[in-house]
């Protein structure tokens, strides 16, 4: 028997479907002007990037992941360097600094707010530590204040993984912004999302900024005279017509997804078993998930259970990063961030989303947790 309903964990065509004139025509502009890469979109697009986040410069890339490895790049990170970051993320943070021959230190998270976890940060640093990366996960800032404070006791960088968070505020200051470098992703499913790849750096400061832009070009601030070994990682002019046009609907849309997460709250407040999200003091949190904890072990069963009901939803993250294959040999324990993964469950969440169909969810949800 088919199911009875068809709740995705994301549903993009709300916001296609509206944007559908504007999005083809500037589509169709990019087609007609024959400039693909780089050019006047993207010149504007960095414009109003920075502008909408108040920062000096935004220079946008092919990913996210471009965004880290280059941002560490432009602070100087290298092999050796040791970097502090989150075991429970996705894996191109530590990946970013694995891969420019620097090492990721894991240091465990906090239980409510699955960022990291501040009263363990200090005992991780070494002479080798050059930096911290908090990632702001769900949607919700790192507890940036403090991060700081021990950043500039210790004389370390911060490098900020924004992948999530586009539009979070901290202490009414833009996520992305706070550290020396932002590190943002225009994944599709992200809260700014291009229909392709691409990513973005935010920071103040020139002479990192200059970096950055001469890194995305094969290492060249003027072509064909290439000064260091760089990478292919600009944003297709397409994609920066797109992002044009849904700019403007980032705050309305992470004011959408707000109003679905307190009808969320409201509707799972009463559940036994369920944990919903704990959102910590001066964080402006912008949902990119509604993540909740299932306890007792009921996991696993409760999600097939949601499955068969026609739910959809996802598990970010099922093993925690210094569990994974290729971290394995660091032989770490990390208990609060393995409890995580066996409790979350990130929940249907888009802008658009509808009292009646959280309705739909909650009462599954009940159901498969009896
Ligand atoms: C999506 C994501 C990235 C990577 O971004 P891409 O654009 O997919 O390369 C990095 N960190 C986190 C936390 C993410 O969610």
């Amino acid at each position: 028997m088919p199911p009875a309903r068809s709740i995705p964990i994301l549903d993009l065509s709300p916001e296609i479907d509206g944007l559908w004139d504007e999005l083809n025509s500037a589509i169709q502009n990019v087609l007609r002007s024959g400039h693909f890469i780089m050019g006047q979109e993207v010149r504007q697009l960095e414009q109003e990037l920075a502008s909408y986040l108040g920062v000096r410069h935004a220079i946008t890339l092919n990913s996210g992941t471009d965004a880290l490895v280059i941002g560490l790049r432009a602070l100087g990170i290298g092999p050796g360097d040791e970097v502090i970051t989150s075991p429970f993320t996705f894996f191109a943070t530590p990946e970013s600094i694995s891969a420019l021959g620097a090492v990721p230190v894991f240091v465990d998270i906090d239980p409510r707010t699955f960022n990291l976890d501040l009263n363990q940060i200090e005992a991780h640093i070494t002479p080798r530590t050059r930096a911290i990366l908090p990632v702001h996960l769900f949607g919700q800032t790192a507890p940036m204040d403090a991060i700081m404070e021990i950043a500039e006791k210790h004389h370390l960088l911060v490098l900020e993984d924004v992948a999530q968070a586009m539009g979070a505020r901290h202490q009414g200051r833009m996520a992305g912004t706070i550290g020396q470098v932002g590190a943002y992703s225009f994944f599709p499913t992200k809260n700014l999302g291009a229909y392709g790849d691409g990513g973005l750096i935010t920071t103040d400061d020139d002479a990192v900024a200059e970096t950055c832009r001469m890194l995305r070009a094969h290492g060249s601030k003027k072509k064909y005279h290439n000064e260091v070994l760089g990478y292919n990682s600009r944003l297709d002019t397409m994609q920066a017509a797109i992002l044009r046009v849904k700019l403007p609907h980032l705050e309305a849309n992470n004011t959408g997804r707000r109003a679905a997460a307190a009808r969320y709250d409201a509707l799972l407040a009463d559940l036994p078993g369920v944990v919903t999200p704990y959102v910590a003091p001066g964080a402006h949190h912008v949902y990119h998930q509604y993540t909740i904890r299932v306890l007792d072990d009921q996991r696993d069963t409760v999600q097939a259970c949601l499955a068969e009901m026609g739910v959809a939803t996802m598990i970010y993250y099922p093993v925690p990063c210094h569990r994974l294959p290729v971290y394995a040999d660091l032989g770490l324990s990390l208990p609060v961030a393995e409890q995580a993964a066996q409790e979350v469950l990130s929940l249907p969440i888009w802008p658009q989303i509808d009292e009646a169909t959280q309705r739909e969810v909650a009462d599954c949800l009940r159901a498969a947790l009896i």
